[in-house]
């Protein structure tokens, strides 16, 4: 195993100093550090951060290898300074049993570029119907300890209710896609001024709000711990903040795209824009950001959701919702946050790794402690070109624009998956 000395590096935002690699884990860190059979780095003026951890990210196998694949979603994730995602659970089949979850988990490891952690189904086929073997995939070799029919809400509160009760025994967690569906029936856009002015069927802040309001409710009644994803709405944070500040176990989500991209952008017609919740108000976003500022939100999650063309490019009321997020989400963040450094690696990596329980990611580098981590050049800025990206698919909605940020190098467990910028494999 080769060992690396990254020379002059600020570790989240501190002053510089070196890193030395070996063995799968930081062995020193000081100033003028020696190891001559080391690969010297020399990282000045790069910030190293504790590995990026996205608790949401769709990797679209089994079932639509056209659009993604767990190879090639954690190469994206890799070069966007992630060590580990959590893959949601709407595959085809639907990652309802342990050999579903346990195909993915060894599709991950074999890939070796991230740790790719599978979430389990909370019912059958998504139906909203009956459990999933919440038990079996907790138990099997993939260690299920998040559970979510993302994609869709677990509706019917006595489903939820008995979700929060059944995983409380292994402390497992409750991800929920907060969306009434008999509130949002048709719906392609936030409902307000600009779906009304467009004449586009609108999906109402409410949808969201109730499905919080009762989960947080029933998550204080069972004593359960609740994840709310991609929050979106300036009334969920308000919600959120209410149950937090009652103790209730609650933790949140908001994604990159709901940090900044408003439903003016629904007035292009361009389907890239159709997400789920979708883009909402400028007041919206102002609230989300100053969320994620005081801890009422807890991490940034990408909702990284690639589509093949023909799912994408069409029509807007045909098209599917989701955009790509893996290889961007840092950039978004430092231009939503500016260098702050340690709430970056609180939002992105730290509480993700919590929340996930995932051993060895999202802990600062430092002498003894898994070589999981990753290089940031804050000062560079990059055009972002879809043709480019690692996905295979190619629904980013920042085509073209100039971000800030680059992720120089990852490493996991103490071997590179990006170098100079580039997928070492
Ligand atoms: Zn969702």
């Amino acid at each position: 195993m080769t060992a690396y000395l990254v020379r002059n590096v600020s570790v989240v935002g501190g002053a510089p100093t070196d890193l030395l690699i070996r063995d799968g884990a930081v062995a020193e860190t000081g100033a003028g550090l020696t190891a001559p059979d080391a690969t010297v780095i020399d990282a000045t003026g790069l910030v190293a951060l504790p590995g990026l951890v996205d608790l949401h990210t769709h990797l679209r196998e089994p079932g639509r290898e056209d659009a993604e694949t767990v190879e090639s979603g954690s190469r994206a994730a890799a070069l966007g300074g992630y060590t580990a995602v959590c893959a949601m659970a709407n595959t085809s089949p639907v990652a309802d049993t342990a050999g579903v979850v346990e195909q993915v988990w060894r599709l991950g490891r074999e890939a070796g570029l991230v740790d790719v952690q599978p979430i389990g189904a909370v019912t059958v086929g998504l139906a909203g119907e009956r459990l999933a073997e919440l038990g079996a995939m907790a138990d099997s070799a993939a260690r299920v300890r998040i559970f979510s029919d993302d994609g869709h809400c677990v509706a019917d509160p006595k489903l939820m209710r008995r979700a929060l009760e059944y995983v409380k025994a292994f402390d497992g967690v409750i991800a929920q896609h907060a969306e009434e569906p008999r509130l949002t029936e048709g719906a392609q856009m936030h409902e307000g001024e600009v779906s009304t002015r467009l004449g586009l069927t609108g999906w109402p802040a409410v949808a969201e709000e109730a499905i919080i309001a009762r989960d947080v409710l029933l998550a204080e009644h069972v004593g359960s711990r609740l994840h709310i994803c991609h929050v979106s709405t300036a009334g969920s944070v308000e919600v959120l903040r209410h149950a937090k500040a009652r103790g209730v176990k609650v933790t949140a989500e908001v994604t990159p795209h709901h940090l900044l991209l408003t439903d003016e952008k629904a007035a292009t017609y361009d389907p890239v824009y159709k997400v789920n919740p979708p883009l909402r108000t400028a007041s919206d976003v102002t609230a989300l950001r100053a969320a994620l500022a005081d801890g009422v939100i807890d991490i940034i999650a990408t909702d990284h959701a690639p589509h093949a063309v023909e799912d994408k490019e069409c029509e807007w009321a045909y098209a599917r919702p989701g955009m790509l997020g893996l290889e961007t989400a840092l950039s978004i963040a430092l231009d939503v946050l500016g260098p702050q450094w340690d709430l970056i690696a609180e939002r992105m990596s730290r509480a993700p790794a919590r929340i996930a329980g995932l051993d060895g990611h999202g802990v600062d580098p430092a002498p003894g402690v898994p070589a999981n981590l990753t290089l940031v050049d804050p000062a560079a800025r990059r055009v972002i070109e879809p043709a480019e990206l690692a996905s295979r698919s190619r629904n980013t909605p920042y085509a073209r624009m100039t971000l800030p940020g680059r992720i120089v190098a990852t490493f996991l467990r103490g071997e590179p998956t990006v170098l100079d910028g580039k997928a070492v494999k």
